[in-house]
């Protein structure tokens, strides 16, 4: 087994130029929608990797508002195969970062800055483990296939993103590794082992618009109805199962003196079982139809259109992502680092992937305040940061950790 003082040495002397790669990745702007950003940062990353042997490849996304996705491959002269994934794209634009100063700010250990937790301080973690592998397990290195997975836009939904992961996997691939940022409980390091599925939907309600005062009678009020449709819809929300149902936007209506011939709300679900939330999709779907508000003069009904706008699939806990977390689980143990696991109600990479390839997920630095870029003058409002002492023991967890996986 490797010598966890020499490796923590090693990735230690390494923390500067892990961080000052950071610095510069998080000056690129890389809001989902900035594509020429994204971009650059895809560039960027990919002349990273390139001294460890990596060779790029960019993958147009299917959709031409958002930047390439970046495919990172080193070969290697044995069977074995490992991927790592993270993604480019952050979630702040521009103008938000400008306007809360929101930019690279060192403050005691806590580094502040777009994506520093969420995910451009796991790229680094990643960087640093095959840093670390190529110098000090060089045999185990060489003898791996490496396939780097870096999604342009997991941010906003990219289901094209997983094809692009499924397509280019080695047949012999022993796990697929997300570098999102970890969780805490206590002093307990926790890795993902599961994810929900979330799907949206919109409701579409269609009255009969009338004149509010001389045919008020002759109108079927298409707002009336989606109320009863939110109320029902959000009563579909079971703590027991895990389930969240929420309405997230309402609008209809013009003026008003007419009775609204149309309103619409929009949401979206989350479960973790595949059973529950293919339950729940069918119930939404199973309210299309007339529905119960209708016209008092003919019975003329409002008609509902239920629609499904997009789909993550959930990530359940199953047993080959078990075994892998056994392999963090014990290296950890080995390594002074208290692990536990996690099953998260956030969507990941993992959720496209996890039924092609063993996929854990959590294997990043530790930070804070994700999605978050304002801050207030008595703190209670901080933004996004990671921990400069989180990197080292967290690398050297994962390296151990795969160095495990690669001698089952
Ligand atoms: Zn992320």
């Amino acid at each position: 087994m490797l010598n966890i003082t020499t490796l923590n040495q090693f990735l230690e002397g390494q923390l500067p130029n892990a961080l000052e790669m950071l610095r510069r990745m998080v000056g690129i702007n890389s809001f989902t929608l900035n594509r020429e950003g994204v971009k650059q940062l895809g560039q960027f990353t990919a002349e990273c990797f390139a001294p460890l042997g990596f060779t790029a490849e960019f993958v147009p996304s299917t959709k031409p508002q958002f930047g390439p996705h970046l495919a990172l491959t080193r070969p290697g002269n044995g069977s074995k195969s490992i991927a790592m994934v993270s993604h480019l794209d952050t979630v702040f634009p521009p103008e938000e970062e400008k306007q809360n100063n929101f930019r690279w700010q060192i403050e005691g250990d806590r580094i502040f800055g777009p994506g520093t937790n969420d995910i451009k301080g796991g790229t680094v973690v990643m960087w640093l483990v095959l840093a670390a592998l190529q110098k000090m397990a060089p045999t185990e290195f060489e003898a791996t296939t490496w396939k780097l997975f870096l999604n342009s836009s997991e941010e906003m939904y990219s289901p094209d993103f997983g094809d692009v992961c499924r397509t280019r996997l080695a047949a012999n691939t022993l796990a697929a590794l997300i570098f999102e940022s970890e969780g805490r409980l206590g002093n307990e390091h926790l890795m993902v082992v599961a994810r929900k599925g979330r799907a949206s939907w919109r409701v579409t309600v269609t009255g009969r618009g009338a004149h509010a005062g001389s045919s008020h009678g002759q109108g079927a009020n298409a707002i009336v109805q989606l109320a009863r449709m939110t109320d029902r819809i959000a009563a579909l929300t079971d703590s027991s199962k895990d389930l969240t149902v929420n309405v997230a936007t309402i609008s209809g209506g013009t003026v008003l003196n007419r009775v609204p011939h149309e309103a619409v709300a929009e949401g979206e679900f989350r479960a973790f079982s595949p059973e529950v939330y293919q339950q729940t999709k069918s119930a939404l779907l199973a309210m299309n139809g007339p529905g119960d508000v209708q016209a008092r003069v003919d019975r003329f009904p409002c008609q509902i259109k239920v629609e499904i706008l997009t789909e993550s699939r959930p990530w359940p806990r199953n047993a080959a992502t078990d075994r892998l977390y056994e392999c963090w689980r014990q290296a950890g143990e080995q390594a002074g680092y208290p692990t536990n696991l996690q099953e998260r109600g956030g969507l990941s990479d993992g959720n496209l992937i996890w039924d092609a390839v063993p996929t854990l997920d959590g294997l990043g630095p530790w930070g804070d305040n994700s999605h978050c870029s304002e801050r207030s003058a008595d703190g209670s409002k901080l933004p996004e940061y990671v921990e400069r002492g989180s990197f080292v023991p967290k690398a050297a967890a994962n390296t151990l950790a795969i160095l495990a996986l690669l001698s089952t």
